[in-house]
C-alpha cells in the first residue's frame, strides 16, 4: 500500500520507533514492532497500513489519531480482577498488525475500509486532562489493537501514570519483545486476547500471523508481575469445540497458573465471516465449566447477559464476592485488599473497592432538558451514547432504566475529549435506557453488538444486516 497524500490522516507522519535499515545506504526500512518485520520501500506502508517509509525513515501515521474516546466499564475489556465496576476512558486507533477475517472492529482496524470521518485527533495531554476533569481513573488502549499505536500509547501512558491514572492494554499481542519491555514499564493491566491454541488457526484466519510469539509475550508479561487476564473469543465453527477449549485451559494452567483470570467470550458474525450464528450460550457455559473443573480459579463467560455466568465466587468458601451482569459489576463480599469477607481468602482482586464511581450533579440547564430512549434487543444489550456539545464544558447526562426500579438512576459527565458513554443492560427485567440531557445538546445512539466493539454508523448497518441474515439462516436450519 502506498502512502497517499490525498487521504487526510496520511499527510502527517510522526517518527516511529522499533525499526532499522537492512544496510546503511538502503532506502528500504524494516519495522520491528511486530513479528511481521515488514520490509518497506520508500513511499509505502507496512502491512498494518499505518507505518510507512518516507525518504528511508519509518514514520507512524496514526500518532494521536483515534476513534471517538468513550467512557466504558473496566469489564468491557475482559478485566474482572482490577477495580470491579470502574469507569474507564477507552481509546482505539486505526490500523492493525493482523487482518482476522472475523474482526469485530474491521471498519477501523483495516484501513482500506476506514471512513475518514471517524478519525479524531487527540494529544496525550488532552487525554490525561479529560480523565482528571471527569474523575476517570483508568485509560484503556483498546478496540482495533494498540500494538500499531505504540509511540502514542507509550507517551500517553507515561504521562497518565505520573498523574496517578491506571493504564490498561487490550490486545491480541502480536508484538516484539523490545516493545513489550517498554509497555511493562508504563502499563498496569494487560488483557490479552488469545485467538486460538492452534498455529494453523493463526496462519489461516488472522492474516498469516503465528501463535508462538503471542504465547511468548504473554509469559513475559506474567513473569514481569503485571496484572494479566486472558480471553478467548469462541468463534462459531472455528475454535468452539471441546478439544480447543481443553488446549487453552491446559496452556493457562501450565504457563501462567490457576490465578490468572480466563474469559471465554461470545462472537458476533462480522467482516468476512457473517454466514454463521453467534456463539451458542451453551458452548460458553460449557467452556467455563471445563476450565473450572481443570482447576483455573476465575473463569467468566463474556458477551452473555445472564445471571451467574460472570460472577466471582471465593475459591475457598464459595461466597459470591463480585456480582456481575453483562458488563456491570458490584463487589458484594470483598474487603479493600480483595479478600473474601466470609472466610478471609484472597480472591486476587486488585483495588477491590476503588471502582465505585462518584456521582455527578445534573446541573440546571438554561435551555431545559429533553429525554430519548434506547430499547435493548437480541442484537444489542449495550449502547454508545454520543453527546454533541461545547467541549469546554462538562455536560451531565442522566441514565434511567426502563422496565425496572431495581437499578438506581445515574448521572454521568462528558467533557474534554469525551463525548461518548456506554450504557449497558444490568438486569433481566430491564427493557432499555432513558437518557436525559440538556435540550441544546445533540444525541446519537450507536448500538454495541459486543464488548470492545466500537460501532461506527456504517459498519453497524452492515453488521446488523449480516447478523440478521445469519439468524434467519439458523432459523431455517432449525
Ligand atoms: S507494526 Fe505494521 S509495519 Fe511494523 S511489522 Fe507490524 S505490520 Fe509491519
Amino acid at each position: 500500500m502506498k502512502i497517499d497524500q490525498d487521504v487526510s490522516w496520511m499527510r502527517d507522519g510522526y517518527p516511529a520507533t522499533h525499526w532499522k535499515k537492512p544496510d546503511t545506504d538502503s532506502s528500504v526500512v524494516v519495522c520491528n514492532l511486530s513479528p511481521r518485520h515488514c520490509k518497506i520501500a520508500d513511499g509505502h506502508m507496512g502491512q498494518c497500513g499505518v507505518r510507512g517509509n518516507v525518504g528511508g525513515e519509518l514514520f507512524t501515521f496514526n500518532y494521536g489519531k483515534s476513534v471517538e474516546a468513550t467512557m466504558e466499564y473496566i469489564e468491557t475489556e475482559a478485566v474482572n480482577h482490577f477495580r470491579p465496576g470502574a469507569r474507564i476512558l477507552s481509546l482505539g486507533n486505526i490500523g492493525c498488525m493482523m487482518s482476522c477475517d472475523f474482526c469485530q472492529n474491521w471498519r477501523t482496524s483495516q484501513v482500506r475500509h476506514l471512513d475518514q470521518n471517524d478519525v479524531r485527533r487527540y494529544t496525550p495531554e488532552q487525554i490525561v486532562e479529560t480523565c482528571r476533569m471527569l474523575g476517570v481513573g483508568v485509560i484503556s488502549w483498546t478496540y482495533n489493537d494498540p500494538v500499531v499505536w505504540h509511540e502514542f500509547v507509550v507517551d500517553t501512558s507515561k504521562l497518565a501514570q505520573k498523574a496517578g491514572i491506571v493504564t490498561l492494554y487490550k490486545s491480541a499481542f502480536y508484538i516484539e519483545s523490545d516493545a513489550v519491555e517498554e509497555l511493562i514499564d508504563c502499563i498496569d493491566i494487560f488483557s490479552i486476547s488469545l485467538k486460538s491454541m492452534d498455529e494453523k488457526f493463526y496462519r489461516k484466519f488472522t492474516g498469516g500471523t503465528h501463535l508462538q510469539p503471542v504465547l511468548n509475550m504473554i509469559r513475559k508479561v506474567h513473569a514481569a508481575g503485571r496484572h494479566l487476564e486472558l480471553s478467548q473469543l469462541l468463534i462459531t465453527g472455528r475454535n468452539d469445540n471441546e478439544a480447543e477449549i481443553r488446549k487453552t485451559n491446559d496452556w493457562v494452567l501450565e504457563h501462567v497458573g490457576r490465578r490468572v483470570p480466563l474469559h471465554y467470550v461470545g462472537f458476533h458474525p462480522a467482516y468476512l465471516y457473517t454466514n454463521v450464528a453467534r456463539t451458542g450460550e451453551d458452548i460458553l457455559v460449557r467452556a467455563r465449566e471445563m476450565a473450572l473443573e481443570a482447576g483455573i480459579r476465575y473463569v467468566y463467560c463474556g458477551n452473555m447477559f445472564r445471571n451467574g455466568v460472570s460472577d466471582t465466587r471465593c475459591p475457598e468458601c464459595g461466597t459470591l464476592t463480585v456480582r456481575r451482569y453483562g458488563l456491570t459489576a458490584e463487589p458484594v463480599a470483598l474487603d479493600e485488599g480483595g479478600c473474601c469477607t466470609g472466610c478471609g481468602a484472597s480472591n486476587d482482586v486488585v483495588q477491590a473497592l476503588a471502582g465505585r464511581n462518584a456521582e455527578v450533579a445534573l446541573e440546571t440547564s438554561p435551555d431545559g432538558y429533553r429525554c430519548e430512549e434506547f430499547t435493548w434487543s437480541a442484537e444489542a444489550n449495550s449502547v454508545h451514547i454520543e453527546v454533541g456539545f461545547d467541549q469546554q464544558q462538562v455536560c451531565a447526562v442522566r441514565l434511567e432504566r426502563l422496565g425496572t426500579d431495581a437499578v438506581p438512576a445515574q448521572n454521568l459527565a462528558t467533557g474534554g475529549v469525551l463525548r461518548r458513554l456506554i450504557a449497558s443492560r444490568q438486569t433481566d427485567a430491564e427493557t432499555g435506557v432513558r437518557v436525559t440531557l440538556p435540550k441544546a445538546a445533540r444525541l446519537q445512539f450507536f448500538p454495541v453488538l459486543d464488548r470492545a466493539h466500537f460501532p461506527t454508523s456504517e459498519n453497524l448497518a452492515r453488521e446488523m444486516a449480516g447478523y440478521r441474515e445469519a439468524r434467519a439462516a439458523e432459523t431455517v436450519r432449525a
